[in-house]
Order: structure tokens, then sequence, then C-alpha cells
């Protein structure tokens, strides 16, 4: 077999990987991992690695289900590919939707498909205008997110996004689109306390709506829990506040389950745990568990209705919207989540692995640990107690602790210097035992060069 080395060469000269330094992948090579089973991932130096992040948060039910690859081949048998414009339709993409409708919170009944999340933003974008213009308000153009916010990374997603380095790439964001706070007490909560920091968050969309002029505001979007911005668990007085705000004002609450939607939380969907009702809820990941792209906007009847009775033709739609192979897949893997439970099992999970999780907060380079469901971070800080003081060169020592994860056979991300998680939901108590183990290893070593 070709060696890694081999491998990794072809791959420098001819592959622009994304969210990558494309020098540094040069200099070093990239992994190349060539199997997947369950909650692992081997790569092609036969190291064996606890995949602590799914994949890129999506791997619900764990890698190499034959169940998909034989669903996904049957349907290609019989249709690999029609699309579902200008009224067509096929059962695979029918069948989807109906269960969408069913697993989703009541009032979301209607789906539109797109092949991934950042294309789901896209959609968000047009059908909140959209929805307006409908309704005869066209001046409710802007939409509020928050700094720091992910959405992904289409010139809309991108917009939507709250990444200051995004934005500087390509001259984003978009027109009409608002930023405010994240609710994140340990980097930004200052002298109050989380429920007080919690309420001042939220307060602040109010401020901006105010400050913007109510008659301009569409929607407000954001995740449940903030994923790639860094795992931000709101305080518990926010999302409370946010909705009473949303509904005072009468703007669309968009709430972004990319990553919470399909159990990661323990429920369906992150509405659920903080008792949301979206209006829109951009979905895609877990939808297939990422074995194929595959995601979609599920709408909810008052804005399915407002389309359906006023609407004439949405100019919108993508070649692969409703893909019968990316359909199948996804049917096969809600059949999996239901038929075997896994969305309770990452309920049972969750406590084991909370205990073992917020264990490490002990450690000399943990400022804070923090979890919900199955998605944790934990802060790195040069000194405890600190919420203050933060390594030099912000993102420098999670790098490093990344590296050493790796090299401990664990899958941790860094968002700065901060270490995340988001295992498969179907990880069992000896793989959290696993991965609580490597991680405290991954502490130790890092510390150890820090002091070096
Ligand atoms: N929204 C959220 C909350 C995400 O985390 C992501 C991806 O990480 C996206 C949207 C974009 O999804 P995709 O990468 O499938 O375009």
């Amino acid at each position: 077999p070709e060696t890694t080395a081999a491998l990794q060469r072809r791959d420098a000269a001819h592959h622009i990987h994304p969210f990558t330094d494309t020098g540094a992948l040069n200099a070093e090579g990239s992994r190349v991992i060539v199997g997947g089973d369950g909650c692992w991932i081997t790569d092609s130096d036969g190291n064996r690695l606890l995949d602590g992040m799914s994949g890129l948060w999506c791997v619900q039910i764990g890698h190499g289900r034959r169940e998909i690859a034989d669903a996904v081949h049957r349907q290609m048998s019989d249709l690999s590919y029609y699309n579902t414009f200008f009224k067509t339709t096929h059962k695979p993409a029918i069948d989807l939707a109906e269960k969408l409708a069913r697993i989703a919170p009541s009032h979301l009944n209607h789906v539109f498909f797109t092949g991934s999340g950042s294309e789901s933003n896209d959609t968000v974008i047009r059908m909140v205008r959209t929805y307006w213009d409908l309704k005869g308000k066209p001046e409710k153009k802007t939409i509020i997110s928050r700094w720091n916010a992910y959405h992904g990374s289409t010139i809309g997603g991108a917009s939507l996004g709250g990444m200051r380095a995004m934005h500087g790439q390509g001259g984003l964001p978009i027109p009409g689109i608002a930023f405010v706070p994240q609710p994140y007490w340990f980097g930004e909560g200052g002298e109050l306390d989380p429920d007080a920091f919690g309420v001042w968050a939220a307060r602040e969309l109010a401020h901006a709506i105010e400050a913007h002029g109510p008659e301009k505001i569409a929607a407000f979007i954001a995740e449940p829990i903030q994923g790639a911005g860094g795992v931000i668990i709101p305080p518990e007085t926010y999302w409370p506040e946010i909705k009473q705000i949303c509904d005072r004002y009468d703007i669309l609450l968009v709430v972004d389950e990319v990553i919470t939607g399909f159990g990661r939380l323990g429920k369906w969907f992150g509405s659920e745990v903080f008792g949301l009702k979206p209006d829109l809820m951009p979905i895609a990941k877990g939808l297939s568990s990422g074995y194929l792209p595959i995601g979609g906007v599920m709408v909810s009847d008052r804005v399915a209705d407002t389309f359906i009775e006023e609407g004439g033709e949405f100019f919108h739609g993508f070649t692969y919207s409703g893909h019968p192979a990316c359909c199948a897949a996804a049917l096969e893997n809600l059949r999996i989540l239901e038929e075997e439970g896994v969305v309770e099992r990452a309920a049972d999970i969750a406590p084991y692995l909370a205990e073992r999780w917020l264990a490490l907060g002990d450690h000399p380079l943990v400022g804070e640990a923090r979890i919900k469901g199955l998605m944790g971070a934990l802060e790195l800080v040069p000194a405890k107690p600190s919420r203050s003081i933060r390594f030099d060169n912000e993102g420098e020592v999670g790098t490093m602790c990344r590296d050493f994860s790796l090299r401990n056979g664990l899958v941790m991300r860094a968002v700065r210097d901060s270490m995340i998680i988001a295992p498969p939901l179907v990880i069992t108590r000896e793989e959290v035992d696993e991965l609580a183990t490597r991680a405290r290893k991954t502490l130790d070593d890092t510390l150890d060069k820090l002091q070096r």
C-alpha cells in the first residue's frame, strides 16, 4: 500500500483543505484517515483514535454502519438521482419530509431540503425576508445574529455567522445582518454572576432591535448552544428572556439545530431542551449522521401557511435538494436512531460523561469545565482561579493540546484555547472512561511542555 508520506505529498500538491493553513499543511502533512468503526477512526499508520468530535459533530450513530451503505445502494439501484424542482417529487423525499414532520416539534410540519447546513442558512435568509414581504412588511429585512456564531461558509452562512476572521475574507457580511454579544460567561461575563449575565446578554438583543428600529428587524438566529464558537452553554436565564423579546417585537426566531439536532443534547432537538418554538429550524449533520450530505430547513406552520397562501413561486433551490440517495441515507439513519433508542442512550450516558468531564476541572490548566448533553469544553488558562488572565498568543496552547490529544489517540478540537468534545451518541461507559483518561493525559502533557 501507498505510504503515508506519499499520500501526504499528493494531498499537499493538489488538495486545498477547508479551514486549514495551507502552508503548514505543506510542511507537516495531513492526517490520513482510512477507516471508521463505532466511536473509533483509524489512520494510515494503523493508529486507532477515539473520535471525540463525531467527525464534525455529525456521526450520531457512530462510524461504519453497513445498513446505511445498503440503503443507499438500494436507492441508487432504483433511482440514483432526480430533482424536486418544478412540481416533481420522489418517494425518498416524501418519506423523509413526513418523518421529519413527525420527529420535529409539533408546529414544524414542513421541510425545505438542502445539501448542507450552510445552504440551509442561506435558505433561511431568503425565506425570512420573503416571509415579511408576503406579510406586507418589506422593510423587515435585518436579521440579528451573535458575535462568534457559526452558521456556515457560504456567503450567506458566513454573513450570518459572527466570526470576524471569516468576515475579513471576502468582504462580509452582506447587508442587513446585525450582531449582539453571545452569552459567553467564562470569557465575557465580567463581574456578573452567570444568571445576571444571561439576562444582560439577552437584553442586548432588545437594545439592538430598538437601535435599528423594530420595524426593520426580521428575525433573530442562534444555536441553542453555540458549537464551533466553543461550546458556549448559555446561563439558564438567557433563553427565556430571548423568547420574550422575540415575541414582544414580533420577529421570527430561527434556531440553528445543525449541531444540536438529532439527539446531541439528549432530546431530539435542542429546542426541546431549552423550551424554544422556532419559526424556522435549519438542520443538517446528524440528519444523516454525516454519511451523505443532506440538510434542510424545518418550517413552522406559521411561515409555511404564508408561503402556501400568498407565496407564488419561491425562486430558490438546489440541484441536490431532496437527493434520493441522501434521503435514503437520512431515512436509514433516523430508523437506527429510533429503533435502537440512540437519543435515549445519549440521555442515559450524558450524566456519566458529565461526571468524568467535569472532574477534569481540577487540573491546573483548566479554568472551567462545562458540558451539556454530549457537548463539552475545557477552558485552558495559565493560572487559577482565573477568568481574566489568558495565554499571550491566543490559540497556541489550544493547538498544542489538540496535537497531544491526537498523539494520545483522542480527537478533541481546539477552539482558541479551549478543548471541545462532542462524541458519537452511541459512546459506551468504557469509551467515556477512555476519553477521560486520554484527555487528562493530554492536559498533563501540555502542562509539562509549558513548564519546560
Ligand atoms: N450551522 C451550524 C450551527 C454549524 O455548526 C455548521 C457547521 O459546523 C453549519 C451551520 C454549516 O453546516 P455545513 O458545514 O454542513 O454547511
